[in-house]
């Protein structure tokens, strides 16, 4: 069936394959991103396509941008079912040169905003006893990740974010779930490679066990399950789409 998706961070990486992929379904999608050219270019290309498409140009730290662009949305295209939030900033830092202002917006992008993107569309879908929420946390929240403190702190919290809220709308029609990508070979890490700041790219693929990097697909794919009608029972869960490192 045909829903109202957003999907948070989709003008590039994972976010833009997962609304690509969303579209594909037939879903109409809002992309919503910081880089609000990016998104109007990726909604562009859907429409060509022959999705639905919308952009917003959103600060997911800020609520009343959040909650203006969903606004937005609803009179676009309708009440939203289907939320994913893969907006996300990384920083590589040493413990101790991490500043509080650092701590602080890594917590206000990946955990805060995460908590407004949802909080926010929760009320559609219990409108509607339906709903798919996937949030994108990280395998480093589980193995844990040198000189990115900050960053795996927010990424814990979406897991528990995640596992909570999905006990509480269980009973609701609304499943929440993380997906918690391993290396993933997107502008964010290829960034980081060439700031050094991650092993490069070979180095990574000759350690991780089915011999690729990840890419955008792989967790569009995981992504459009979880949204399905057919993963109802399925919630509360991190699905690590990782290569099969073993975390
Ligand atoms: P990416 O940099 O390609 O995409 C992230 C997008 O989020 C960008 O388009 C960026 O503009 C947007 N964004 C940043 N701050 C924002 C804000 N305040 N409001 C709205 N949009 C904002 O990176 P990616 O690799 O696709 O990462 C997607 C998510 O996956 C992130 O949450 C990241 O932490 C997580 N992740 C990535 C990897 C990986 O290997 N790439 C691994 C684990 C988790």
């Amino acid at each position: 069936m045909k829903r109202v998706a957003v999907v948070t961070g989709a003008g590039s990486g994972m976010g833009l394959a997962i609304a690509r992929r969303l579209a594909g379904e037939s879903h109409d999608v809002a992309l919503f991103d910081l880089a609000g050219d990016a998104a109007e270019r990726a909604a562009a290309e859907l429409r060509t396509n022959g999705a639905s498409a919308i952009a917003a140009a959103v600060d997911v730290s800020d609520r009343a941008a959040v909650d203006d662009a969903l606004e937005r949305v609803r009179a676009a295209l309708g009440p939203i079912g289907i939320m994913v939030t893969s907006a996300g900033i990384d920083r590589f830092e040493a413990f101790t040169d991490i500043t509080p202002e650092s701590w602080e917006r890594m917590l206000a992008v990946n955990l805060t905003g995460t908590f407004h993107s949802l909080q926010a569309v929760v009320p559609d879908m219990l409108a509607a006893n339906w709903g798919r929420i996937v949030t994108i946390s990280s395998s480093s929240a589980q193995s844990g990740a040198a000189n990115m403190a900050h960053y795996v702190a927010t990424k814990g919290g979406v897991i528990g974010l995640t596992k909570s809220l999905a006990l509480e709308l269980a009973p609701r029609g609304i499943t929440v779930n993380t997906i918690a990508p391993g290396f993933i070979d997107t502008a964010m890490t290829r960034r980081a490679e060439e700031r050094g700041d991650v092993p490069n790219l070979d180095a990574i693929i000759a350690r991780t066990p089915v011999r690729r990097a990840g890419t955008g697909d792989d967790i569009a794919a995981a992504c459009a399950f979880l949204c399905s009608e057919d993963a109802g029972y399925i919630t509360g869960q991190s699905v690590n789409v990782n290569g099969g490192w073993y975390l």
